[in-house]
Parts: structure tokens; sequence; C-alpha cells
């Protein structure tokens, strides 16, 4: 028997990348999941796991309410809800526009924020929960140019221990992974479009003691892990899969 068998989990940000390896994931144990993503791809996701999929807007407040609502009546309960859709808008704070910040804040701090509140009163009903929340080693330490996302991250990994302790009584545990430089297609487009796209990833692999980049499976796995009740205990942590990224204040992997 799977580890989320019979349970509802919701997933943001799944046509794609981490998101897609995370449903596949709780489908794997057993889920019923519902889905949501921009991209229409995520239909095509979902049906491969036998899940539900809502096309919506994070940025949109009226796309929340009704992905949570839509799950709530397609799976009939919500035990898990897994934030991880998020976008970034490069530059610093001299570069970056106000609208572009405000949308960064909207979908990767507000948007979690927001959809927890609407999951956790559903949860109550269930008699409990689980929360991940994706957030990044960004959350923990800055890059320069990425202003927006830098701050987004933070907010989110001090949300996540936020909510832990506010949802507590109420039996929904909330926890953050906080991935390193993971090879999805996002990331294998900037590679490739980067000027020296060998030295370009040799250098990100680099950046961590394990020299090499993680796959969207190895988050997949630690969200796993955060949600089911072998984590019974553990709330308000956030756990780095960065390949020991943080364990280092240098680069970790870069010889000496
Ligand atoms: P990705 O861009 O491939 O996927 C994100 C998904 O979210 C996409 O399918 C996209 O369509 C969706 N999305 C974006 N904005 C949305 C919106 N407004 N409404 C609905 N859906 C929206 O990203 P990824 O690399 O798979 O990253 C997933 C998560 O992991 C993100 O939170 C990201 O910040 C985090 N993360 C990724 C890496 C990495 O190296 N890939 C590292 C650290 C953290």
């Amino acid at each position: 028997m799977g580890l989320f068998e019979g349970r509802g989990v919701l997933v943001t940000g799944a046509a794609r990348g981490i998101g897609r390896a995370i449903a596949q994931a709780f489908a794997r144990e057993g889920a019923f999941l519902a889905l949501l993503d921009l991209r229409p791809e995520g239909r095509g996701v979902a049906e491969a796991l036998g899940g539900f999929f809502v096309q919506g807007d994070l940025a949109d407040e009226r796309d929340r309410v009704r992905f949570v609502e839509e799950a709530e009546r397609a799976l009939g309960r919500i035990d898990v809800l897994v934030n991880n859709a998020a976008i970034s808008a490069p530059g610093s704070a001299l570069t970056v526009g106000l609208g572009e910040w405000r949308k960064v804040l909207e979908v990767n701090l507000t948007a979690p924020m927001h959809l927890s509140a609407l999951a956790a009163r559903r949860m109550m009903r269930v008699g409990g929960g689980a929360i991940v929340n994706v957030a990044s080693v960004q959350g923990l330490f800055a890059e320069q140019e990425n202003a927006a996302y830098n701050a987004s991250k933070g907010g989110l990994v001090n949300l996540t221990r936020s909510l832990a302790l506010d949802l507590a009584p109420l039996n929904i545990r909330v926890n953050a992974v906080a991935p390193g430089a993971i090879a999805t297609e996002a990331v294998l487009e900037a590679i490739a479009l980067s000027e020296d796209p060998e030295r370009t990833r040799r250098d990100w692999e680099d950046l961590h003691a394990l020299r090499r980049l993680g796959r969207p499976e190895e988050v997949a796995e630690a969200v796993l892990f955060l949600a089911s009740e072998k984590a019974s205990f553990i709330t308000g942590a956030i756990l780095p899969v960065d390949g020991g990224m943080t364990a280092s204040f240098m680069m970790a992997g870069r010889p000496v």
C-alpha cells in the first residue's frame, strides 16, 4: 500500500520540472492529485496520473480560490498542499521594475500564503494535513542580480516557520525544501543559451559539494518524506536538497 493511498494532494506548477516529478511521486504512492499550472501541458501530466487539472494563474486571487474549491470537489478531501510554482525576474533593486517585483512576490510568496490558508481550512475537516513549500538555496543566501527572487524565497522560508507555528494546533505540519541547482527544463535551457554551455554546466555543478546538478526526482523524494507520516514530528523545518552547496560558506565543490 502506498504512503498516500486515498489522500488528496494539491501541487502547483506541475506541468514540468520539479512540480511534475513531485506529482509523479505522489501518484506512485497512491494519492489523488489536483494540479494547477499556467501551462496547458499540465492537463496531459494530470491525465497520465489519473489526476485533476486546473489551468490557472497563481497571480490571480480568483484562480487560487477556484483551484482549491474545484480540487476539494474533485478529490473529496485535501490532505497535502505543495506550493511549488515560482517565477523570477532578474535584476538588482536598481534595475528590477516595480511591476516585475510585485509579480514575483505575488506568485512566489503571496500565493503560497493564500493557498495555505484556503487548504488549511479544508484540512481541518479531515483532522489535519501537511504543507510543503518549495523554497530555494536562494531563500537562505542571496545571489547577485536576483533581488526579487531572493526576497520572495527568503520570505517563503520564514512564512514556512510562521505557518508551522500557527497551524500546529490544527494538526497541520508545514515544512520547506531548499533545492540547489536542479536539472529541470528551465535550468537546462538557461545552460544551453549561455555563451559556453559546457563551461556553464561545469560551473553550476561545481557549486555543489557532490559536483553535479540535482535531479527533479531527488527533490520530489524529500517533499514526499516531509508530507508523509514518516515526518510526523517535523514541522517548521527547511531541508536543503542541494548536494552540499550550503554546507560551506564558500562555493562548496570548488577545488582548493
Ligand atoms: P519551472 O519554471 O520549470 O516550473 C515552474 C512551473 O510553475 C511551470 O510549469 C510554470 O508554468 C508554473 N508557473 C509559473 N508561474 C505560474 C503562475 N503564475 N501560475 C501558475 N503556474 C505557474 O521551474 P522548476 O525549475 O521546476 O522549479 C520549481 C520550483 O523549484 C520553483 O519554486 C523554483 O523556484 C524552485 N527551485 C528550482 C531550482 C532549479 O534549479 N530548478 C532551484 C531551486 C529552487
